[in-house]
């Protein structure tokens, strides 16, 4: 079983519209807060004296970080836990934020891997969505990390954008799959509460795109994304030949992760906790010893059977069932053969001699088949 690291940086430079995650654009506790994220990872590597096979520094905007910070966190992680010699490491950037300096870090450390947050090739977009770089800044990051010798590159890009058109789409796909990347993550937009595009859409400022639209962009994806030598090996992720992200794989399949900082989640020992979300209860927590744990469950065999059905459902090799009766001494339609004849019924589903996994209808409709295993 592998076990992976996350750590969690809540600050950007700015917020874009769409973003409801867990991030701030305001440094002034960056300092105080590194030395709290620090502290906690330094207790886990004492608590887990398990091989790292994966890390991944996510956020918020881990370059948004003063660089003396982030190499810190760093140097704490390499000189702290035990790492895997074929580590995946992975740290978050957006583009036009990566200094001189940033490159440094990446370059003196085993951070071996980037995910770059480009959206859109269309500036116009990006504006609209409130990102903070063009597409030509996207470039010169690719240019500037091949320049030191990272060559294992995502690019996380949205569709179904306001006003955003099916040959905008087009242009983006095809223009981004041209360049040295390895690995494209394509994901719909979400509304959600609380954002400035969310407001902006009830406030009639701009249209949704439409479910027939949105299905187009998807297939739009899986066909351009493939024709340019990328696979799909999970309903939003696709991959050069050897660049699957195996930290992602690890969440799918079930394996445990340590999850530091700001609201944070982990899994170990069939616990799943959650630190909290509040930065001032983190720091001070930290610091007196407090609890910083806002949720914590024990995954019990139910629960893990059903987050192994719909967590592995979403990679399109699927579930295999042999590894169901072996971690559950039963077999897979012992327990779920009502719901898994259902789906093949109804053309969502696919069962083969070894695996299970979703048609293409069964992607479209895949949070109603997710459901159906809860
Ligand atoms: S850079 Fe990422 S985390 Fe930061 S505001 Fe934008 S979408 Fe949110």
């Amino acid at each position: 079983m592998n076990t992976g690291l996350y750590v969690h940086i809540p600050f950007c430079q700015s917020k874009c519209y769409y973003c409801d995650f867990l991030s701030i654009a305001d440094n002034s506790l960056e300092d105080v807060y590194v030395s709290a994220l620090v502290e906690e990872l330094k207790r886990y590597s004492r608590k887990v004296k398990r091989k790292i096979n994966t890390i991944f520094i996510g956020g918020g905007t881990p370059t948004a970080l003063s660089v003396n910070l982030l190499s810190k966190i760093c140097e704490v992680i390499e000189d702290n836990f035990i790492l895997d010699k074929d580590i995946e490491w992975t740290i978050e950037v957006n583009p036009g934020t990566l200094t001189k300096s940033h490159l440094q870090i990446i370059k003196n450390t085993s951070i071996n891997r980037v995910s770059l947050g480009l959206q859109s090739s269309c500036n116009n977009l990006l504006k609209k969505i409130g990102r903070i770089h063009t597409f030509e800044d996207w470039e010169n990051t690719i240019n500037d990390l091949l320049g030191i010798g990272i060559t294992n590159i995502n690019t996380d890009l949205m569709f179904a954008l306001p006003s955003q058109t099916l040959h905008d789409w087009k242009c983006t796909l095809a223009r981004v799959s041209q360049y040295p990347i390895t690995h494209i993550s394509a994901y719909a937009l979400i509304l959600e509460k609380n954002t400035k595009l969310y407001n902006d859409y009830k406030n009639g400022l701009f249209l949704i795109t439409s479910e027939d639209v949105d299905r187009q962009m998807y297939a739009t994806a899986k066909e351009i994304l493939s024709s340019y030598g990328f696979f799909q090996y999970e309903i939003s992720n696709w991959a050069k030949n050897g660049y699957k992200c195996k930290h992602n794989i690890l969440y799918w399949t079930l394996d445990e992760y340590i999850g530091v900082g700001l609201g944070a989640s982990g899994y170990l020992n069939n616990i799943r906790y959650t630190n909290t979300d509040d930065l001032k209860k983190y720091i001070q927590g930290i610091d007196h010893g407090t609890d910083i744990i806002k949720e914590e469950d024990v995954i019990t065999n139910k629960m893990s059977m059903e987050e192994f059905m719909f967590l592995g459902l979403r990679m399109i090799r699927g579930i295999c069932k042999k590894d169901f009766k072996n971690r559950y001494g039963k077999n897979i339609e012992e327990i779920y053969g009502y719901e898994i004849n259902k789906w093949k019924n109804e053309k969502a589903l696919i069962e083969n001699e070894t695996n299970i996994y979703l048609t293409n209808f069964g992607i479209d409709i895949s949070n109603t088949v997710f459901a159906s295993f809860l």
